[in-house]
């Protein structure tokens, strides 16, 4: 799960935030990171008035998994960070520090956390990454029995802890679902409009392909769908949509699948008492105006991000995404102009990316899914 900084990378999926121009604070490693042993232990201060990410004595707010505090800069890369995941199913960052080159993965084959050399050398004691390293099938310090090691000591009711961690933070307006454990997760169950993301999320290991866990229904046409159908095939915990892909002759102006999808996403919500996680996402394909954009914006109650496709430092492809999938808006980087975009949309035409459709450049924002869904071992399909 080692993140790839390179930026000479040839290929891949980057993920912006639209109409923000933030950078994410990345504060470097900190030396005194090394007394926060010393602190707690000779110098009888509580660890909460600690950041366990980086030593700083400038605590702004608790870490949520673990007994001790976070600074400001700690906290905003934590809350941009933590959802991130790699191709490969794992966190991408450590889920103390939410950084970190080199790192621990857990072996329980339903845990997805990293954790680096640094963390687990300063926390639970000096050596122990190359103990565990060593060891043939290491379990972590979420999963193990034992809550305390050495100064990390997990928290009690730590699920509750991380959506409150996320819904107190302005930058998140939409709130989260509280996590759910392995024993209560169940396969997802999806709606998806005018473009299928079965292959997607078989390949993910959402959808299993043999026994047909977890189940899908596709529609590509949903003009004479009422309450009642919906009600009728679900309930559902996902439901997409998109704008058509290129190509694929439609039969209606590209604001039609946002109000279309909408509805539908009405009738498919829970009852608003339920804390029943329920997750959408509207994928557009750069087809809509940017007053039907505004509109997305209004209706969907939250800000889009557009995902890019680049190949070097050429954009091959981008959509604009809205969701409530936890994770939608890290990764800040840099914007890309309006026109740029714009030229793009009108390039692609020819391009064969873009043929490939709207659902393979948001595939990995599906990941963090992993948290509420039983996961299947993916058969063969590559990411
Ligand atoms: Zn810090
Ligand atoms: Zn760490
Ligand atoms: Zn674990």
């Amino acid at each position: 799960a080692a993140p790839d900084m390179d930026p000479e990378a040839e290929c891949s999926v980057d993920i912006i935030l639209v109409g923000s121009s933030e950078q994410s604070s990345t504060p470097s490693p900190e030396p005194r990171r090394d007394l926060i042993a010393y602190e707690v232990k000779g110098n009888q201060r509580a660890i909460e008035e600690l950041c366990i990410c980086c030593g700083s004595f400038q605590v702004r707010r608790q870490h949520p998994l673990f007994e001790g505090g976070m600074c400001s800069p700690c906290k905003d890369k934590f809350r941009d960070y933590f959802f991130l995941y790699d191709e490969d199913g794992y966190q991408s960052y450590c889920c103390i520090c939410c950084a970190g080159q080199t790192l621990l993965i857990c072996e329980n084959p339903d845990c997805t956390r990293c954790y680096c050399f640094e963390c687990v050398d300063t926390l639970v004691g000096p050596g122990t990454s190359g103990k565990v390293q060593a060891m043939s099938n290491w379990v972590c310090f979420l999963c193990l029995p034992s809550p305390r090691n050495g100064l990390l000591q997990r928290r009690r009711k730590w699920r509750e802890r991380l959506k409150a961690f996320y819904d107190q933070d302005p930058e998140s307006p939409l709130e989260m679902y509280k996590t759910v454990p392995v024993w209560k997760r169940e396969p997802v169950r999806v709606l998806s409009l005018f473009g299928d993301i079965r292959k997607e999320l078989t390949g993910l290991g959402f959808l299993e392909s043999v026994s047909g866990s977890g189940k899908l229904k596709y529609l590509d046409d949903v003009t004479n769908v009422v309450r009642r159908d919906v009600e009728e095939w679900g309930p559902f915990d996902l439901v997409y949509g998109c704008t058509p892909p290129l190509r694929q002759p439609c039969d209606h102006p590209p604001g039609w699948y946002l109000f279309q999808f909408h509805r539908v996403l009405q009738y498919a919500r829970p009852r608003p008492s339920g804390s029943q996680p329920f997750f959408w996402m509207f994928v557009d394909n750069l087809m809509l105006t940017e007053d039907d954009r505004v509109i997305a914006t209004r209706f969907l109650e939250t800000d889009p991000v557009t995902i890019l496709d680049t190949c070097g430092r050429a954009v091959r492809n981008a959509v604009h995404v809205w969701s409530n999938i936890p994770a939608m808006r890290s990764r800040h980087s840099a914007q890309v102009p309006p026109e740029e975009l714009a030229q793009l949309a009108q390039d692609r035409q020819r391009a064969r990316a873009a043929a490939l459709g709207p659902a393979t450049l948001v595939k990995k924002c599906f990941l963090p899914l992993r948290e509420y869904f039983k996961y299947f071992q993916p058969n063969s399909l590559p990411l």
